[in-house]
């Protein structure tokens, strides 16, 4: 019996769990909060991700360890690594979670990625501004998720300035904070990719994504973009995913302007973006995540058809409104609902465009949510 250990107990861990149950598997997850989600389908540890005796507990009662957020302390991460099988590795973790140290990776390894400048004082952020230009997005180099520890720049004023360092400032000798120049993009893209223990290297079709207040909102796969564009997409991930000797599942978030893909940043797990793989592929990101930190033979990464994901943030919807679709499919977190909070999703699976579109619009009229069903159906009539 094999036990694979989760650190973090939200969604991700979650379908981790509910995915590797036909494998046979037994998980424990690790969380620092008694009612983590995962915890309704498999034992968890409850912790502090820094406290080495639950570390050591944790790391006596399984076999392997992977991850379902990417702030996991590195060194948390490394401790662990001496014990037990850590996948994907604490450098490649360390470099991921860093923005400065991802984003020079990517100009290392020769992938586009939108200007960017370290900043550490106010004056720094001043120096940095008059160099990229507005509009640019003040960011912290840590910890930023779902676009929070972001102040967007829209002008060179002082006043603009003056908010900018008050919003984040404070978090400069923290967790830092960098300056990205901003991409007037016209679409979103990411590449979810899996590589095994034995180097082998998989992608699931390039994903299109729609963000609202910088949480994802909607994913459509296959992207509309041509097949040299998604080639190129693949590449930069295979090529990022070598040069970390990274293990398991990971998103390669990019910008697309002008035809040219933009590096954006990479999630050290399985991603929002590759949820509609769950039905949308022959193997889904959450099996081959653990298969591949396993030893065990990936699967195919083919699609069935086209899929979209919509995400449900804050409160679910009606759930038998979108279960009536033809090629709906639930997924209920199981939490609690909170503003901001991602507490579930749907996909749509349809075997032509024409038939997903259609699908959609029911799904949008029957919640009332036709706004954000809009920009993927607009997407797939153009397609
Ligand atoms: P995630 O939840 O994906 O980890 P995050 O907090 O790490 O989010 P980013 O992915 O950097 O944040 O930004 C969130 C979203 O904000 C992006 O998907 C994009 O829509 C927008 N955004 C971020 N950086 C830029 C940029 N430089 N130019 C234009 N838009 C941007
Ligand atoms: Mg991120
Ligand atoms: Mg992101």
């Amino acid at each position: 019996m094999t036990t694979v250990g989760i650190l973090g107990g939200g969604q991700l861990a979650r379908m981790l769990a509910l995915s590797g149950a036909p494998l046979g598997l037994r998980f424990l997850v690790m969380d620092t909060e008694p009612d983590a989600c995962a915890g309704q389908f498999a034992p968890l540890l409850v912790g502090d991700y820094r406290d080495q005796r639950a570390l050591a507990e944790f790391a006596s009662k399984i076999d392997v360890a992977t991850f379902d957020f990417e702030n996991v302390p590195a060194e948390s991460a490394q401790w662990l690594s001496e014990r037990v099988p850590v996948f994907p590795n604490p450098r490649a973790l360390a470099v991921i979670q860093d923005r400065l140290a991802e984003k020079t990776l990517f100009r290392e390894t020769g992938i586009p990625v939108p200007q960017f400048v370290d900043v550490a004082s106010r004056e720094g952020l001043e120096d940095a501004v008059a160099t990229i230009s507005a509009p640019c997005i003040l960011k912290t180099r840590r910890l930023g998720y779902d676009g929070k520890g972001q102040f967007r720049i829209k002008s060179e004023g002082r006043a603009t300035i003056d908010a900018a360092w008050k919003a984040l400032g404070a978090q400069a000798e923290t967790v830092g904070l960098i300056l990205e120049a901003f991409v007037p993009f016209e679409r979103e893209l990411s590449v979810v990719a899996v590589r095994g223990r034995d180097g082998e290297f998989r992608t699931w079709p390039l994903t299109e994504n729609w963000h609202v207040d910088g949480v994802l909102s909607a994913s459509l796969a296959p992207a509309r973009v041509d097949d040299a564009l998604a080639v190129t997409a693949f590449e930069y991930a295979q090529r990022l995913a070598e040069s970390l000797d990274y293990v398991g599942v990971f998103a390669l978030e990019l910008f697309c302007r002008d035809g040219r893909l933009l590096a954006n940043e990479l999630a050290p797990r399985v991603h929002n973006s590759g949820h509609w793989s769950f039905e949308g592929a022959e193997t889904s990101q959450f099996q081959n995540h653990l298969r591949a930190v396993l030893g065990r033979p990936l699967g195919a990464t083919t699609m069935r058809g086209h899929a979209c994901m919509l995400n449900w943030i804050g409160e679910l919807p009606d759930a038998d409104a979108v279960l009536r679709v033809a090629g709906a499919h639930w997924h209920d977190y199981g939490k609690s609902p909170r503003p901001g909070r991602k507490v579930g999703h749907a996909t749509v699976r349809a075997d032509s465009t024409t038939v997903l579109a259609q699908a959609l619009r029911r799904v949008g009229e029957a919640l009332g949510r036709q706004a954000q069903v809009a920009p993927v159906v607009e997407a797939l009539a153009g397609a």
